[in-house]
């Protein structure tokens, strides 16, 4: 049998996640590009993907699972050809969680304490002191509650925040005041001074952020968006921030990407943008992942990470 590897990545990314696949597979035969020999196809146990061009997973016969290196699958989905039967697990990587917790206490931090106003007032000459809260006193809502936001606002509850947290299904978790349902989060969003997304982007989230919701929020509130950019209504967004009704907008992602060199965001003074480098996947770790699930694979063990077609997620 063979492996898939296959990926909108750069040659050096790809040879690095087959240097360390091989590393720990050395007698596995691995193909870079989708076979046009059928009896090279029948080949293909599983596929080991970074949203690879559409199409590309079609005639593998024997394909026994797509495992996604990236966490979000939303454009690998978006592939109609995709098998339906084969199961999908996505990417849960240590060191990617690790480093989106980071960046989400940076961005709260940075809200909590002025400091995007402050490097402003820096620039300006500007000596001023802004007003000291205490973390208790900064609401912080946080839009889903899975392996990023749930990590995420655990995090920031451990520095004294008072978090809550969003998700579909209704739960409980120490030290965060878990939502579920459009009620709770209109309550919710009318509180809270940092608004952060980790929702997985489906059918059901898609602009998320659209004028209306954007209105729910606190006036003067800030929004991260650490997920995708299609959750949110940019031209609304700017509108919000043109209004006052949001005070400051971190954005990690876009509609369009990389920002197009034109747009608004770049040098407008209450957004910082990063350039969809919240939390990326480490092949170091990452690529444990990966040979756990093919460990569970071939022996028959259910696989991590699973994603529900249903759900979309
Ligand atoms: P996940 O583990 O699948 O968690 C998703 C969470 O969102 C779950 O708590 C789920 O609720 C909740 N949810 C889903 N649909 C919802 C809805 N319609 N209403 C309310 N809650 C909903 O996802 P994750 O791994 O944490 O990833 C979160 C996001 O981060 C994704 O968009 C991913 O693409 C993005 N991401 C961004 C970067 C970056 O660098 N910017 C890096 C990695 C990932 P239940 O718990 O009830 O199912």
């Amino acid at each position: 049998m063979s492996l898939l590897l296959l990926g909108r990545w750069s040659d050096a990314e790809r040879d690095r996640w087959l240097q360390l696949l091989q590393a720990e597979l050395p007698a596995e035969r691995f193909l870079l590009a989708p076979p046009t020999d059928p009896a090279e196809a029948a080949e293909v146990e599983a596929a080991i993907v970074a949203n690879p061009e559409p199409g590309s997973l079609i005639g593998l016969p024997n394909l026994r699972l797509i495992q996604s290196v990236w966490a979000g699958v939303d454009r690998l989905l978006q592939d109609p050809t995709l098998p339906p039967e084969v199961p999908l697990s996505r990417m849960v990587d240590p060191a990617m969680n690790e480093a989106m917790v980071h960046t989400a206490l940076w961005a709260v931090l940075s809200l909590h304490r002025h400091f995007f106003a402050l490097a402003r007032q820096q620039r300006e000459g500007l000596w001023q002191q802004p007003e000291q809260r205490r973390a208790a006193e900064v609401n912080v809502l946080v839009l889903g509650l899975g392996e990023l936001g749930g990590r995420v606002a655990r995090a920031l509850a451990a520095q004294g925040y008072a978090v809550s947290a969003w998700s579909t299904r209704p739960t409980e978790q120490a030290g965060l005041r878990c939502l579920a349902g459009e009620a709770a989060l209109q309550a919710a969003l009318a509180e809270a001074d940092v608004v952060i997304n980790l929702l997985p982007l489906t059918p059901a989230t898609q602009q998320f952020f659209s004028a209306a919701r954007l209105a729910q929020m606190r006036r003067g509130a800030a929004l991260v968006n650490l997920a995708r950019g299609a959750h949110v209504d940019e031209a609304a967004l700017l509108q919000a921030l043109a209004s006052g009704q949001l005070g400051h907008a971190v954005l990690d992602v876009f509609a369009q990407e990389p920002l197009d060199p034109g747009h608004a965001f770049w040098q407008h003074p209450q957004v910082t943008v990063l350039p969809h480098c919240a939390a990326q996947t480490d092949a170091r770790s990452a690529a444990a992942v990966v040979l756990a699930n093919l460990r569970a694979l071939r022996e028959g063990r259910p696989l991590a990470h699973q994603v529900s077609r249903q759900r979309g997620y």
